[in-house]
């Protein structure tokens, strides 16, 4: 467990040295996703740096959709920001505290999603961890499905038609 715990500790210590030393596109593309209120896309992300630029009235240009890709991609690989994918062409992204990482319940109706409120995988890599002798490191997990609000419009729908 001590030992567990030093490992964490300088993860994070050390993550927070990569902050500093981003570049300053990556510095860039982090804050604008901090201070976006959803997950956003590569695209989305463009657009609204685009839109910020032009409210501040800033020298110098917004950057690229090239720059953004490379960016998101380093922050990735920081472990300061988590790509998610929705089932569809383009990844969202948001930001997540160091070493941490989240996991959404996406609905296929109307494509909101929700938080997770923990991991609930961390007890199954203690299980597998026992019973394979495989020490997990990573995990990705979104579950599909349809959300409360949805399945509330489809059974008045239904009960429409009687
Ligand atoms: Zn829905
Ligand atoms: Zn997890």
């Amino acid at each position: 467990m001590g030992t567990m715990m030093m490992i964490r500790s300088k993860l994070e210590s050390k993550l927070v040295g990569a902050r500093k030393s981003l570049p300053k596109g990556a510095k860039a593309v982090l804050s604008a996703l901090q201070q976006a209120p959803e997950m956003l896309s590569a695209r989305d992300l463009s657009f609204r740096m685009k839109l910020s630029h032009q409210a501040h009235d800033d020298k110098g240009k917004s950057p690229g959709l090239t720059t953004i890709y490379r960016s998101l991609e380093l922050l990735t690989r920081h472990g300061l920001v988590q790509a998610v994918s929705f089932g569809d062409q383009e990844k969202r992204y948001e930001v997540v505290e160091p070493g941490h990482h989240n996991h959404h319940l996406v609905c296929k109706s109307c494509g909101n999603n929700i938080k997770l409120k923990e991991c609930l995988l961390e007890r199954l890599e203690e299980t597998i961890l026992q019973e394979y002798g495989f020490s997990v490191s990573e995990h990705l997990l979104e579950l599909f499905g349809t959300c409360q609000t949805c399945q509330l419009a489809k059974n008045i729908n239904n009960t429409d038609r009687r």
